[in-house]
């Protein structure tokens, strides 16, 4: 079967939820049969998001081969359960380094290199290689920005070129807003006719919209819309606020989105959607029998798309045990040794937060202190890790002033430090150790209980590693490494085994919890805490 191409834009506004819209729409494709992948373009001139700060974009996501991604990569994930890669991501800086590299080797012979068609060329040749080289059904990729924006143009003009070319294969799908003006109780669709309208005049007609709204849209709306910009009134499609993103695939389906595309796209005749197991998540995620409260302590709180795959791991993992997480964030700069307890009242478990830097370290291990003396179960992941070791090194071991070596290069006890081939690494973008590596697990151990098997691999993203000369002392005083790189020796989890429930992991495990396949280590960190 031919590649169809789908192509998600979106107009009137930022933060519509493009890329739920991706994600839903995949899901009811990908669960009638079909085999779908979700490409984000991100329009921006970072070769990747790996230098940006969180405050900027949110947290990176990280695929299996170490592309360091926009975090919509992440819900592709979760919904559709399979792995993106860095095939999926492409920002503006990718097409233009490639394209300039190919200038510099002299690929152009003497033309003049211009956005059309060598900018153009470069990103059809992105999109359609997921399905060549892949041989995806169906390719769904997601223009990140406004329609309007400068930096989105060379985008809409390749979608433009590739309906072209593609004819029936490719279609369009346009996400607008329409706000509800409370003074004249009116829905208003001018911003929807203005953006339709900015991509016609880009030569882009759409074939479906999605209209997001906070208020019922009537089906004269429907009429009106459809009739103001070229759309069949059943192209029109409504998209209500959803109780959790979660919904959204069935909320679609009700309003036969995947429907529509399908007949545009002339693959009638498919499966009706399988959406049981996803229906089951649902049913217990939104019927919970009890509540866990969770602390995140962590330095971008104000910012919960910095932790955005943690918290669907909580989402997924409550699921699993048939509880709601109750997940309360809080600012590690805040937190000291005095006021540490008081802060965490009623926290049943504490999971330490990934990051860089100085910033709230020491009340991150003023937070681990805490709990591991007062046996509260305790999740650590990569930054939160390597806390949980400089605690044990300071307040077990006696090593008074142990340190990572990326907030304190002097300490005389480097438990966590760079590795030799990071020591010479200048630059900051692309350089950290990144994507899946393998892991043994350790015969009797926690991770082994959880985990169930003796090799699994995890994603990283990280520089500063655990210190081997250390491992000994560590163990001998009660932390146990229970994950194993088995190619370099380091060290990827430790736990404390006289603890109630204790362990910490220097990759990343929220990146691999889907809806299907809630990630072991966070099932079993709430199922810990809703035994308590
Ligand atoms: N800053 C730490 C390092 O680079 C941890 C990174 C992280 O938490 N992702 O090793």
């Amino acid at each position: 079967m031919d590649t169809k191409y789908i192509f998600v834009t979106g107009g009137v506004t930022s933060s519509l939820g493009k890329g739920i819209i991706a994600a839903s729409l995949a899901k009811l494709l990908q669960s009638r049969g079909l085999s779908v992948t979700i490409q984000k373009l991100d329009p921006y001139i970072n070769i990747d998001p790996d230098t940006l700060n969180p405050y900027e974009h949110g947290e990176c996501y990280v695929t299996n081969d170490g592309a360091v991604t926009d975090l919509d990569l992440g819900h592709y994930e979760r919904f559709l359960g399979v792995p993106t890669s860095q095939d999926n991501n492409v920002t503006t800086g990718r097409i233009y380094q490639s394209v300039i590299e190919k200038e510099r080797r002299g690929e152009y012979l003497g033309k003049t290199v211009q956005i059309i068609p060598h900018i153009t060329d470069e990103i059809k040749r992105n999109i359609k290689q997921l399905g060549t080289k892949y041989k995806y059904d169906v390719v769904i990729t997601e223009i990140g920005g406004t329609v309007g924006d400068i930096e989105s143009l060379p985008y809409i003009e390749a979608v433009r070129q590739m309906r072209w070319e593609l004819g029936k294969r490719c279609l369009c799908v346009h996400l607008t807003y329409v706000p509800y003006v409370a003074a004249a109780h009116e829905l208003k669709t001018k911003p929807t006719q203005h953006s339709v309208k900015s991509l016609q005049e880009q030569g882009v007609q759409p074939d479906v919209l999605v209209l997001r709204a906070e208020h019922p849209i009537s089906d004269d709306i429907r009429k009106k819309v459809a009739l103001f910009c070229n759309v069949e009134r059943d192209a029109v499609i409504p998209c209500l606020d959803a109780p959790t993103i979660y919904q959204v695939p069935i909320l679609m389906q009700a309003e036969k989105l995947d429907e529509v595309v399908l007949r545009k796209l002339g693959m009638e005749n498919l499966p009706e959607p399988n959406l049981t197991e996803w229906n089951k998540f649902l049913e217990k995620f939104c019927n919970p029998k009890k509540t866990v409260k969770i602390g995140l302590v962590g330095k971008y709180v104000e910012l919960p798309d910095a932790y955005k795959s943690i918290l669907e791991s909580f989402n997924h993992a409550g699921a699993a045990n048939e509880c709601k997480v109750d997940l309360t964030l809080f600012q590690s700069e805040n937190i000291t040794a005095e006021n540490v307890a008081d802060t965490l009242k009623g926290m049943q478990g504490i999971l330490v937060a990934p990051g860089f830097g100085e910033r709230g370290i020491e009340g991150k291990i003023a937070t681990i202190k805490y709990v591991r003396e007062n046996n509260i179960p305790f999740l650590g992941i990569c930054l939160g890790m390597q806390c949980a070791v400089v605690e044990f090194a300071r307040d077990v071991l006696g090593f008074k002033d142990a340190h990572s070596t990326e907030i304190n290069p002097k300490t005389t006890h480097k438990v966590v430090d760079l590795m030799e081939d990071q020591k010479y690494v200048t630059d900051k973008g692309g350089t950290m150790r990144l994507g899946a590596y393998k892991c043994h697990i350790v015969e009797n151990t926690l991770a082994a209980a959880i985990y169930k098997k003796s090799e699994i691999k995890e994603r990283h993203r990280h520089r500063y590693e655990f210190n081997n000369e250390y491992l000994k002392d560590f163990e001998q005083a009660g932390m146990k490494a229970s994950g194993i790189n088995p190619e370099s020796g380091l060290v990827e989890i430790v736990e404390i085994p006289s603890h109630r429930f204790f362990i910490a992991s220097q990759f990343h495990p929220e990146l691999q919890s889907t809806v299907q396949n809630p990630h072991p280590l966070f099932v079993a960190f709430v199922g810990a805490v809703a035994e308590s």
